[in-house]
């Protein structure tokens, strides 16, 4: 329990408040509009009404048509349909089954990536390989060492957009590129193998557009509760013609691609989420941007012996991970949400394990600089005076924390 009547919350990558205009869209859909959007009647036909025009919104920011845009639960979900729903579609495939097939991924990538290729390569050793790219100390990948990896059998490439941890964003655009020349070579020399390319940009519609066309983007996985929308409701975005399968069988909702009845409220909310995200970047942008460099410097220059993480150019805006030198991140967190602040060490998802970041160890950290980590991630509610109260209780407690570890060589 804080013991500090401030609260200060800097943990918006693992997720953000509702926006009240989110709430406000959503809440007619539990007590008045609750109609089963598959149901005949007006009850239900309402509730379809408001689904599509979610579906046109997000549609419309992705540049994709609407019958390419599935919802789900979340981000996790997204990402599980499209690695095990295209390898389930391909290992059965014709065409395909004479070769293994191949996928291509990045070392950095959120757990719900890195564990379904982890479960296929296991669990299906003789029709699935995968390779895991390395980043650089920036934690981007390097297009070359991508270019090299791609073979004949390569059928998914999945890069993120931006790095929930350290807030690096790769080069997208120019994978795109690249996939789509290898796309055209592979129509030339008659290789039917599919090349498909995508994306988890759960952390990026709030600072990027996401165009799928200008991106040569395939699939894309966004969610809600990263945009100021409801938790466990997302999408993934498929271009027509990709060979996918459901995983989630039953009554053959979105296109056969995801059964389950949908959730209405929570895709109306990630409806007016997305909305004001597009509405809203420009001004988020710079707002968030001015205080991250307000932020970095602030620290840079109270507190000695600190490490960014991560890129300096190739950063989201509202993304600051640093490694105070001789302190440990759990004690560092628990100290500042005493004091009403809340930030993260790695992930969230990874925060209840005691192995370092496999982030952080991708950049090339040591453990030592891994577990002196700390995640602060701003939004859109954020303040110069949480910033400030930020520094200054931090301060404080880095000293603290160092006296104690002193004579203990780090
Ligand atoms: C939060 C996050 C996820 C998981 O999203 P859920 O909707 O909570 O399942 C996946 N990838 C990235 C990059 C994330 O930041």
């Amino acid at each position: 329990m804080s013991k500090s009547s401030k609260k200060v919350y800097l943990d918006y990558a693992a997720t953000t408040p509702v926006d009240k205009e989110v709430m406000e869209a959503m809440l007619p859909f539990f007590c008045i509009n609750y109609g089963n959007a598959s149901s005949l009647h007006s009850f239900g036909q309402k509730s379809k009404e408001v689904v599509e025009s979610s579906r046109t919104v997000i549609a419309k920011g992705l540049n994709m048509e609407n019958r390419e845009i599935i919802f789900t639960s979340g981000a996790t979900e997204s990402n599980n349909l499209t690695i095990k729903g295209i390898f389930n579609a391909l290992s059965r495939h014709p065409n395909f089954s004479t070769k293994k097939l191949h996928f291509i991924t990045s070392k950095i990538e959120h757990p719900c990536i890195l564990d379904s290729m982890k479960y296929l390569e296991k669990t299906f050793k003789d029709l699935v390989e995968v390779t895991y790219l390395d980043v650089d100390e920036e934690g981007l990948v390097d297009l070359k060492d991508l270019e090299r990896v791609i073979q004949k059998n390569t059928v998914l490439v999945s890069i993120m957009f931006v790095n929930n941890e350290i807030g690096t964003t790769e080069p997208i655009k120019k994978i795109g590129q690249l996939i789509k020349t290898i796309k055209n070579q592979r129509f030339k020399s008659h290789n039917k193998y599919p090349l498909y390319f995508h994306s988890d940009a759960t952390q990026a519609p709030s600072y990027y557009k996401l165009d799928t066309k200008d991106l040569n983007l395939d699939l894309i996985t966004i969610n809600a509760h990263k945009i100021y929308g409801p938790k466990g409701v997302g999408v993934l975005g498929v271009k027509k013609n990709t060979i996918i399968e459901e995983t989630s069988h039953g009554g053959g909702h979105e296109f056969k691609k995801r059964s389950g009845t949908l959730n209405v409220p929570g895709i109306v909310g990630l409806g007016k989420a997305f909305e004001l995200a597009e509405k809203q970047r420009k001004e988020n942008v710079k707002k968030v941007r001015q205080l991250q460099d307000y932020f970095i410097n602030k620290i840079k220059s109270q507190i000695k012996d600190v490490g960014l993480n991560g890129s300096t150019k190739h950063r989201t805006p509202n993304n600051i991970n640093f490694s105070f030198e001789g302190t440990e991140g759990e004690s560092v967190l628990l100290m500042l949400d005493q004091e009403g602040i809340a930030v993260s060490t790695g992930s969230a998802c990874s925060s209840n394990s005691l192995e370092p970041s496999h982030v952080l160890l991708a950049i090339g950290k040591t453990h030592l600089q891994a577990h002196s980590s700390i995640r602060f991630t701003l939004g859109k509610f954020s303040t110069k005076k949480q910033l400030d109260y930020t520094v200054d209780k931090l301060k404080s407690i880095i000293e603290k924390l160092r006296k104690i570890s002193k004579g203990v060589k780090f």
